[in-house]
């Protein structure tokens, strides 16, 4: 498409946006008496007004029905998390036995390695993307020493080439086929939180089958942003968090993915609780565990009713609005972005865009690198009513959000920038 920087022109791209209409759907801070301009949906989505109304319902329904409430009114507690699937498995592209809404990111994170990390003397390695968000981080090391291993010695990171900012495909499935015989686990992120590079996850599954580990994905940034084929692509596992693209409130639910080969093995080891109990069972309070079938044979415990309500009403908007349409919009939001940015910096000499240029290869994002004067250009947006974040050392990552931002805002990002 071609691309004319002038306001006119942006007005127009908006007014051709059969989307247009969401915004109105969203609840934005207010500086100066106007709306801010918000680019952080990486960080925190905004808040859908159909939010408050759940939460509400929720309440009433406690206050009406007390304990009967998992039984009562028009969604029973009791299989509260059952109707997020179908709409989580759109999101991410796998059937409904492969997904549960439970816990958080992290939690599940760790959940899925007491499954699919278990590490022998003769194949012990992670593999994973070097500069991965900390808590993944995190989660690797601990995992590793829990078992006994060295991080240093089980943790293969690989990173860009030198003078690179992102990866390399072909680097990626080298390392996996280099390390392979050694390797369990390759573990990656679908989208980098920092370059906001989306990874080639149907090969890495491939290669990283291929080398007889298990793999896994933590979608934090690219679930509600690029289209996902779990099912089709087949890592074993994958966890996501619902409050960054997903609009589910601070601290909403994660997701969990299961690939359907490990649905129904009940000697998959597995850190257990009441939920993931055979449901037909559960109220017996019987010994001994027996899984649901499924990625429900996971669950810990109950569902969290109030964040579960806020997540039910953002997935009824991306439902309506459709993966692919929003798709269709966000390559040309941040296309549009992009071809901005190089107008006002042609040469790259105040801030280099290291997200890649290719639009298959990235989601909504885009990071800035800056000079020196980073932090202090950070400041004066933000002192203008723009909500972008920094991330350390000097990145600023800007994400236009298909659902909320306009091709008009764009434009005053930029004409800011200048
Ligand atoms: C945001 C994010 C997290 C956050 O984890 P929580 O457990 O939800 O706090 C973890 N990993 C990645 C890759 C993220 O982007």
């Amino acid at each position: 498409m071609h691309f004319k920087n002038d306001l006119a022109f942006a007005q127009e791209l908006d007014r051709q946006d059969p989307l247009r209409g969401y915004r109105e759907q969203f609840i934005f801070p207010q500086h100066d008496g106007k709306p801010v301009l918000y680019l952080c949906g990486n960080s925190l989505g905004l808040q859908p007004v159909t939010v408050r109304q759940a939460l509400l319902d929720e309440l009433d329904q406690w206050a009406t029905y007390g304990v009967e409430g998992h039984f009562r009114g028009e969604r029973p507690w009791m299989h509260y998390h059952k109707q997020l699937t179908q709409q989580a498995c759109s999101v991410v592209g796998a059937l409904p036995h492969e997904v549960v809404v439970m816990n958080t990111l992290t939690v599940n994170l760790h959940l899925m390695m007491v499954s699919f990390y278990r590490p022998t003397k003769q194949r012990y390695k992670i593999i994973m993307e070097a500069g991965a968000f900390p808590s993944d981080q995190y989660a690797m090391e601990t995992q590793v020493r829990w078992h006994g291993f060295d991080p240093a010695d089980a943790i293969v990171e690989i990173a860009p080439r030198p003078g690179e900012d992102t990866l390399r495909t072909e680097d990626i499935l080298a390392t996996i086929e280099r390390e392979g015989a050694q390797t369990a686990l390759v573990m990656f992120g679908g989208v980098n939180y920092y370059t906001g590079q989306f990874y080639d996850l149907d090969a890495i599954t491939r290669a990283g089958h291929a080398a007889g580990a298990y793999v896994g994905f933590d979608l934090a940034h690219a679930a509600g942003n690029v289209p996902l084929h779990l099912h089709e692509w087949g890592p074993d596992f994958a966890v996501w968090c619902s409050y960054k693209y997903m609009n589910s409130s601070p601290g909403g639910p994660s997701g969990m993915f299961v690939h359907e080969r490990h649905a129904n093995n009940p000697e998959i080891p597995r850190f257990a609780g009441w939920w993931g109990h055979d449901e037909q069972q559960r109220f017996l309070m019987r010994k001994g565990f027996k899984p649901m079938h499924g990625a429900e044979g996971w669950q810990l415990s109950n569902a969290q009713i109030l964040s579960f309500a806020a997540h039910r009403a953002s997935l009824d908007m991306f439902e309506k609005a459709g993966i692919n349409n929003l798709r269709e919009k966000s390559l040309k939001l941040t296309g549009y972005l992009e071809f901005l940015l190089d107008e006002v910096n042609p040469s790259g000499q105040r801030f280099r865009i290291i997200t890649p240029r290719n639009p298959a290869e990235r989601g909504c994002q885009l990071s800035l690198l800056t000079d020196n004067n980073g932090k202090a250009l950070f400041d004066k947006l933000t002192a203008q009513g723009v909500i972008a974040d920094w991330r350390e050392p000097n990145v600023i990552r800007v994400a236009p959000v298909p659902l909320y931002n306009s091709f008009e805002e764009m434009w005053r990002f930029v004409e800011m920038l200048k």
